[in-house]
């Protein structure tokens, strides 16, 4: 068996250069070689999950099958491996802290001081190791959140400097930079490359890989240069250079043997070439479209380019499943009401309602389901989507003019979405609403068990509240009727409407689970039915 052997990918210059999509496309190579590779995020901050920061704090909320809140780095993870992460994927300074203050409480120290040398450094490179230790991974890379020189990484970059003197060649350093383009000067420049890389030497950190993200393409006497002023080799300076699609990096950074370059530097030859053809043909079917489709994404963090990032992603998976370019349009909910609806909504192929918390831009994302449902647009609503969907359906169809949800209006006489019994008495936020997997059995003769095509789905969680079975039948004799319910507990978690085209909502998260290998079915089957109500809505005006 071989020794896991770790890399560190860190950042300079700036954030969001794409580590994320760095350390991803390094693992698909190296998967596509033969290893078996996790990839794991460190992140700076002091909540001990994500799972209580909201969207434009932090993005999305990614959640895992074990149920852990975590960094969105985490699905472009899993949607570039197509292996599932865990809990241990990701690990916060807050968990780290929490930990070594628990076994500080326990005694687990007694006598001694409890230091960030070496208490906090020990814990996270606990926290490192327990991959490579516990789930004998061929690889572990670990991406260090935040810039080098932030105050709040110190510790893990001091982690690094001691498990590079542990473990020698068993790990290495990927550090990614910006190399800037200065228009006026015509010159892309390297200076402050080599100013990351010297707060990483003061930290005690040589990095044996130096990935330059950059506009334009790096000549020989740049690379030579960065390698230079660096101690690095020249074959160690790799270029990222901006792409059309994060999909594209893994081939870009292929052809810049970023894999080879990792390899040869852990000792590890590899004669096997890697083999990419299936992610080729899926970027193929992305780039050459045949046809199109306009889809409105309503929710309440639309000014946000990653509230919604895995529910973005399944629509690009989707898109090159049906060869069909899908236009995302993304709708504030505040700004719809039952008037406008039709004018806001008008020339779309699809309409989806986001997740969410909270009665912020609730009333619009009624209207708009209204309209979708009334018109017969194909419609997809996940988890708030899908409660929005019963509330409306209730108001509107079934006359309860009352019907909210708990969640909104606690005091409601008719509340077709209730918070959970288990859930009453919770009162603590962080990690205690209903997460990660939980299994759906398919009601047959229904769309989702058509899309699906098996009995029973394992789809992922994040929420309190549920539908009301109080109201089931009736809701079932005027046709939405449950197509998916968890057979232990009877809780509904897949709704649609019998006489309309396309009408699913879910309960789950789809969204977590669509990969460049398995785009989501009902992600892929909504496309189809966007395509389908295009085409008629075209003859339509043809006429
Ligand atoms: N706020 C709703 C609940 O807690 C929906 C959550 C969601 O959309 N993820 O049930």
């Amino acid at each position: 068996m071989l020794n896991t052997r770790y890399i560190f990918v860190t950042g300079g210059v700036s954030s969001s250069l794409g580590k994320g999509i760095i350390s991803a496309s390094l693992a698909k190579l190296l998967q596509a070689r033969g290893y078996s590779v996790t990839i794991q995020k460190l992140d700076p901050y002091i909540n001990v999950d994500p799972g209580t920061l909201n969207p434009y704090e932090h993005g999305e909320c990614y959640v895992t099958e074990d149920g852990a809140e975590t960094d969105l780095d985490l699905g472009h993870y899993e949607r570039f491996l197509n292996v599932p992460t865990s809990q241990a994927n990701n690990v916060t300074t807050g968990r780290i802290y929490q930990t070594v203050i628990e076994k500080e409480r326990r005694g687990d120290y007694l006598g001694e001081t409890v230091q960030v040398i070496p208490h906090i450094t020990d814990e996270i490179k606990r926290n490192i190791q327990l991959l490579g230790n516990k789930y004998d991974y061929d690889i572990v890379i670990t991406e260090i959140g935040g810039t080098v020189g932030d105050i709040e990484s110190l510790p893990y970059i001091e982690a690094v400097r001691q498990l590079k003197w542990e473990l020698g060649r068993n790990c290495l350093v990927v550090h990614l930079t910006l190399v800037p383009y200065l228009a006026a000067a015509g010159e892309l420049k390297t200076k402050p490359t080599q100013h990351s890389v010297k707060t990483l030497l003061e930290s005690g950190v040589q990095p044996d890989i130096i990935v330059c993200r950059t506009e334009k393409h790096l000549n020989q006497n740049i690379r030579s240069k960065i390698a230079l002023f660096c101690n690095v080799d020249p074959t160690s300076v790799i270029e990222s250079i901006d792409a059309k699609t994060i999909y594209e990096v893994p081939l870009l950074m292929r052809e810049e043997k970023l894999d080879l370059e990792a390899l040869r530097k852990l000792n590890l030859e590899s004669d096997i070439q890697p083999d990419l053809s299936k992610w080729e043909d899926f970027l193929y079917r992305l780039k050459n479209p045949l046809g199109e489709v306009k889809i409105g994404l309503v929710g309440k963090y639309v000014e946000l380019k990653d509230a919604y990032k895995s529910i973005q992603e399944s629509f690009v998976h989707a898109s090159s499943a049906n060869q069909c370019k899908v236009h995302v349009q993304t709708i504030h909910s505040e700004s719809i009401d039952d008037d406008n609806a039709a004018d806001k909504l008008k020339g779309l192929d699809g309409i989806l309602v986001a997740p969410g918390f909270g009665s912020r831009g609730i009333e619009g994302k009624i209207s708009a389901i209204r309209f979708a449902r009334e018109n017969k647009v194909p419609f997809f609503g996940i988890c708030l989507g899908l409660q929005c969907a019963v509330v409306e359906f209730a108001r509107n169809v079934l006359k309860l003019e009352n019907a909210h949800s708990t969640e909104m209006n606690a005091d409601t006489s008719q509340p077709v979405i209730d918070m959970m019994e288990e859930q009453k008495k919770i009162v603590a936020k962080g990690g205690t609403m209903r997460l990660g997997v939980y299994t759906c059995r398919l009601e047959k003769g229904t769309k989702a068990a058509k899309i699906y095509q098996v009995p029973l789905v394992y789809e992922r969680h994040r929420h309190r509240y549920e539908f009301n079975n109080h109201y089931m039948k009736e809701f079932e004799n005027a046709g939405m009727v449950t197509a998916g319910i968890n057979p232990k507990r009877k809780l509904v978690e897949i709704m649609e409407i019998r006489d309309h085209p396309w009408f699913i909502g879910v309960q789950f998260h789809p969204e977590y689970r669509s990969t460049v290998d398995k785009p989501h079915p009902l992600f892929v089957s909504f496309i189809e039915a966007a395509m389908k109500f295009r085409t008629s809505r075209q003859a339509a005006t043809s006429k």
